[in-house]
């Protein structure tokens, strides 16, 4: 059976490990020793990076150290250097071991190079889609990061958004802010409050939740776009400035 958990690393982040109790990969690793501590006896076959920031890539040295036979993936244009298998939009990687296979979407915004690994079941979004957030735009365009959010919104409602900081909290006090009345938006932080409370994380979260909920996938609709207009004191008519608006607002909440 394949399971798919998050590792706790550094302050917030999560690292995924999938795995059959026999062979694993991991997401991000950007600290080696609570994937050592989490692979056990397991063998580590491949790692899989989002984007370059050290937080997502700090731990690869140290693994491939230990694990000298891993494949390391990641993103065509990215500048980290270890990466043996550089990915591109289309492209598909199989890991027979564990008897898997993703498919890569270029999602740039937060920053360039940034991909996405996605099946039917998960999707390794990194830090550009979080539970009713999205990361900061540090590389790219409104329009880049608002087409990228669209592309994950294509996926199936199923899909299981693994992403990889425990952020969910604070992006709900933020959309309650955005979205006050919206009564299902209080159910989730009650369900939420209750796994963190019990120190449990509050992801993986489903592309069909955040369909529902998340601002930033919403950006497309005259309802945001006019309680952004009321908030920001101008005229916000399209996606793109409406993300744009939502984006800035949220860096200063
Ligand atoms: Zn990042």
């Amino acid at each position: 059976m394949l399971l798919v958990e998050p590792i706790k690393a550094l302050s917030d982040n999560y690292i995924w490990h999938v795995h059959n109790q026999e062979y694993s990969l991991v997401v991000d690793p950007g600290d080696a020793t609570p994937v050592m501590q989490a692979l056990g006896n397991q063998s580590l076959v491949a790692i899989l990076i989002t984007h370059h920031h050290w937080d997502h890539t700090n731990g690869v040295a140290r693994l491939k150290q230990q694990y000298p036979d891993i494949t390391i993936y990641g993103p065509s244009s990215c500048p980290f250097d270890l990466i043996d298998v550089r990915l591109n939009e289309g492209d598909t990687v199989k890991f027979q071991q564990l008897g898997i296979e993703f498919n890569v979407i270029e999602i740039p915004g937060h920053t360039l190079d940034h991909i996405a690994y996605f099946n039917d079941d998960y999707v390794f979004c990194g830090d550009t889609l979080f539970s009713i957030g999205c990361g900061r735009m540090f590389e790219g365009t409104a329009a880049m990061f608002n087409g990228s959010l669209n592309k994950l919104k294509q996926l199936n409602d199923e899909t299981k958004v693994c992403c990889t900081h425990e952020y969910t909290q604070s992006n709900i006090t933020f959309a309650r802010h955005i979205d006050p009345n919206n009564q299902q938006l209080g159910e989730y932080q009650n369900q939420v409050t209750k796994k963190r409370i019990n120190n449990q994380a509050s992801l993986p979260s489903t592309i069909g939740l955040e369909k529902q909920l998340n601002p930033f996938l919403n950006t497309d609709k005259t309802w945001l776009q006019q309680r952004l207009s009321q908030l920001t004191k101008q005229s916000i008519n399209d996606p793109t400035s409406a993300f744009a608006a939502l984006r800035k607002l949220k860096d200063t909440f």
